[in-house]
């Protein structure tokens, strides 16, 4: 069974779905972590991907295909939580495609307003050595630019500086709109006000998905 977690970039798709990995034991699967991971090993998809990735650009269909088409395949009896996947409407066909009309379950997305989306983008600073990510403001760490968990060095994405954010938001709203319209002809989306604090949104999240997969 998929799950799918939409959200435009900063809406707190990320932290959301580690909860629900967390808390509920559902498989979690972020294409945006799956991409980085590739850039950091410097694989050939990470070298496709580094530039598209670095500008907020769309990275190509078929590269993400690939990579969903294997975390599918390889858990095929767990509920998949889908972070950042599909994020066009060809993505949404390519899914169906590759799973019966039924498999996608349900889809939540989470809407957040653009000015807040910029504030926590831009403030946002991740751990380069476990992922973590933390908030100048919203969510400082305890020692400043040094990770809770791990002590490693935290730095800001190259696409959550000022100008790639921007341009991620318009891409979002440009591709993912159709996304979302081909979704809601299924009867599958249920929206989640993404503007409140953490623990309010995922209470929210939880308990839509649970009555969503019961
Ligand atoms: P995210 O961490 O989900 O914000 O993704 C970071 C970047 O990875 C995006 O700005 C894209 O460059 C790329 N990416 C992640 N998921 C997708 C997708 N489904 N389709 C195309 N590009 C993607």
């Amino acid at each position: 069974m998929i799950v799918i977690v939409m959200g435009a970039p900063g809406a707190g798709k990320g932290t959301q779905t580690d909860l629900l990995a967390r808390n509920i034991g559902l498989r979690k699967f972020s294409t945006g972590d799956a991409l980085r991971r590739h850039v950091k090993a410097g694989t050939k998809i990470g070298e496709q991907a580094k530039e598209l990735m670095a500008a907020g650009n769309l990275v190509p269909d078929a590269i993400l295909m690939e990579l969903v088409k294997e975390e599918l395949e390889a858990h095929k009896k767990d509920v998949v939580v889908l972070d950042g996947f599909p994020r066009t409407l060809n993505q949404a066909k390519l899914l169906q495609e590759l799973r019966d009309q039924k498999a996608v379950r349900a889809v939540f997305f989470i809407q957040v307003d653009r000015a807040e989306l910029i504030k926590r983008l831009t403030g946002r600073r991740t751990c380069e050595k476990c992922g973590s990510t933390f908030h100048v403001d919203q969510s400082p760490p305890r020692s400043a630019d040094v990770c809770d968990h791990c002590q490693g060095r935290l730095v800001q994405r190259p696409d959550d500086q000022i100008a790639s954010a921007n341009h991620r938001l318009t891409v979002f709203d440009k591709e993912t709109s159709p996304t979302v319209e081909y979704y809601e002809a299924l009867g599958l989306v249920r929206y989640v006000d993404g503007n409140k604090g953490v623990d309010v949104v995922y209470q929210e999240l939880e308990s839509k998905l649970k009555e969503s997969i019961s």
